[in-house]
């Protein structure tokens, strides 16, 4: 059944992050692009809980400070500085980023602040080497139009780009800082987005402009969009990371039906009587004993190790926990595994199942005091890291009796979501001291407005007539955002349709086999379609070509033409194989006209490796000479 999104309420901001193609960082020197010098560096942190300077500690803050991890910083010298390091305060604001948002500000008619202001962001999970991010407020309101729709932006921002996790282990997590301090623009709408094809065409639309304004970074791990999403009755929930376009409407309609259907559970719990703090005051029982010669290998593998299988009974749960991808047992077991990093916690909906045979789960039943009604969950693990688990597993158990709560989640591919931490507080930001304001002056906005670039739909229709290529093909150029990339190929002197449809259809198509498409760099590409324009190869194969410098990183282009067998004899040399092709086989075809036939018998030779045209040339004029054809 189609939901009907206007009854059930729902809202959705988003907020929409892309890196800028600035040559240097936001507040420093540094360049936006990784340089390898050679210089390696690395450093630790230990996180403490991140207090305010207003003396309150944020809710997420507590709950990164309690898993207590050891943060490990690495980076290459030619992508950092001091500034990365916090051992020298930052520079000034970057006045190229800068520019950059005053350009999206006009192109949407949003009005640029007087003064910018650089404030601090508490960070919590040590992906800022500082605590915190710093964040500047560039212009407030203007609109996206979609479909008819008015969509009001709310703030254009511009902050510092986080370090990449690159490895987490159990007790520490390791980044590279190589992307710390890259400049990024933050767009925020407001919550009038009312369906999952509204989120998609509302981040189509801001990513269309911001790509206008010629001043953002493309390709993977550019853009992020966040999704704050509610539904009537009840909590905000904030999905953060959503990389491609594509996943924004999957998020929205995973959530949409998440939410709905913990709705629905909590008015059954409601009608079963089950209590919230009935639920808090279960006592946790040890099932080691009892499970300790289980053929669950989850269990006997941990049973070996020294550690104990803890269980909780959930009055009233029974049923209510399993189902389809959405699922409350689901919610149980990633907030506990949240707060304490714990994988083997088992809910009752999914037994018998992990090895755990029908008469254990009887006897788990009834050592819990578990009648038909209830539920139960099973943590598996150090004991106290079990018992930890369970404690977890009853407070979101006994939230599930009161509300449907808002929280931090995470985007996992395909659109499903997953819990991340609480909702950070209010009080996260404050005044970074060290930046002093730029100001916005209006010869600067005056410029800026008299240099406006072209809307994308400009930049197709100039493309269109300079070029002519289709409409269609424009726009898959534009949309896979390799404008660029075919402007810098159309020198080579080969068809422009032709290298249009290499760089979106092809590439699209080796991407979906498997193909990893990004090892292609532009400098091969334009060496493969040189060899083209040359008669060295022919067009036809370039797929197979494509393919093989994606396979062979260390290749040339004229490798690979040469190891795939494409590449094309010389003229002279497909002039002799004519010549005796002719000698041999045209007496056979006397009367008929044989250009056909030897056609046919040259495509077999040299299919892929010699231009079509040219053998036809060839032939007729050979066949000529020897007055056997007109
Ligand atoms: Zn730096």
């Amino acid at each position: 059944m189609a939901l009907n999104y206007r009854d059930i309420g729902l809202k959705v901001g988003l907020e929409v992050h892309r890196q800028l193609n600035t040559a240097r960082k936001l507040f420093c020197d540094c360049p936006t692009e990784p340089v390898e010098s050679g210089q390696k560096i690395e450093f630790m942190r230990r996180l403490r809980e991140a207090q305010s300077e207003l003396g309150e500690v944020d809710p997420a803050a507590r709950f990164e400070a309690r898993r207590s991890r050891t943060i490990v910083y690495r980076a290459d010298m030619g992508n950092v500085c001091l500034v990365e390091m916090d051992e020298e305060p930052p520079h000034q604001l970057n006045s190229e980023a800068l520019r950059i948002a005053l350009t999206f500000a006009k192109m949407v008619g949003a009005q640029p602040v007087d003064e910018v202001h650089v404030m601090r962001k508490i960070v919590i999970d040590g992906s800022n080497t500082t605590g915190f991010q710093r964040t500047c407020i560039v212009a407030t309101g203007g609109s996206v139009r979609i479909k008819g729709k008015e969509v009001p932006i709310q703030t254009i921002t511009l902050e510092e780009d986080a370090a990449r996790i690159i490895e987490t282990g159990e007790d520490t997590v390791v980044y590279d800082l190589s992307r710390l301090g890259v400049p990024l623009i933050e767009v925020s709408t407001a919550p009038v987005i009312g369906s999952p094809e509204e989120a998609y065409d509302a981040a189509a639309s801001i990513g269309k402009l911001l790509r206008a304004t010629q001043g953002v970074k493309r390709g993977l791990g550019t853009v992020r969009q966040d999704l704050n999403i509610s539904v009537s009755g009840g909590g905000l929930v904030e999905v953060k990371g959503v990389q491609e376009l594509e996943e924004v409407p999957k998020v929205v309609d995973y959530e949409v039906r998440r939410l709905l259907h913990l709705d629905k559970v909590r008015s059954m719990l409601r009608a079963r009587g089950v209590k919230a703090a009935d639920v808090l005051g279960q006592p946790l029982h040890d099932l080691t004993g009892l499970l300790a010669s289980s053929k669950s290998r989850l269990i006997s593998s941990w049973v070996l190790k020294g550690g104990k299988v803890m269980g909780v009974r959930l009055p009233g749960f029974s049923g209510l926990l399993g189902g389809g991808d959405v699922r409350l047992g689901k919610e149980l077991s990633d907030y506990a595994k949240a707060w304490t990093g714990i994988e083997g916690i088992i809910h009752s909906d999914e037994l018998p199942g992990y090895g755990l045979t029908k008469e254990e789960v009887d006897a788990v039943r009834s050592v819990l005091g578990a009648g038909g009604g209830d539920g139960f969950a099973i943590a598996v693990g150090p004991e106290s890291k079990a018992r930890e688990a369970l404690y977890f597993v009853l407070e979101r158990a006994a939230v599930a009796v009161e509300e449907v709560p808002g929280e931090t989640r995470g985007a996992k591919p395909g659109g499903m979501t997953v819990y991340l931490r609480p909702r950070p507080g209010a009080a996260r930001m404050y005044p970074e001291t060290d930046v002093p304001p730029s100001r916005v002056t209006r010869g600067l906005l005056e410029e800026i407005e008299r240099n406006l670039p072209p809307t994308l739909e400009e930049l197709a229709s100039r493309l269109t007539s300079k070029f002519g290529l289709s409409t269609q093909l424009v726009w898959e150029l534009i949309n896979a955002e390799a404008v660029e990339d075919f402007e810098s190929l159309v020198n080579t002197g080969v068809q422009p349709s032709f290298i249009a449809s290499l760089l979106t259809e092809t590439m699209k198509d080796l991407k979906r086999s498997g193909v990893r498409v990004e090892n292609i760099d532009l400098r091969r590409l334009h060496g493969y379609l040189k060899l083209v324009a040359e008669g060295r190869t022919a067009k036809e194969s370039a797929r197979e070509v494509l393919a093989y410098l994606a396979n062979n990183p260390d290749s040339s282009s004229l490798d690979a033409v040469r190891a795939l067998g494409l590449l094309a004899p010389t003229v002279e040399e497909v002039d002799r194989e004519v010549e005796a092709l002719v000698e041999e086989l045209a007496p056979k075809f006397s009367g008929k006209d044989p250009f056909g036939p030897l056609m046919g018998e040259l495509m077999k030779r040299y299919r892929g490796r010699v231009d079509g045209a040219m053998l036809s040339r060839l032939l007729r004029e050979k066949l000529r000479e020897r007055g056997i054809a007109k």
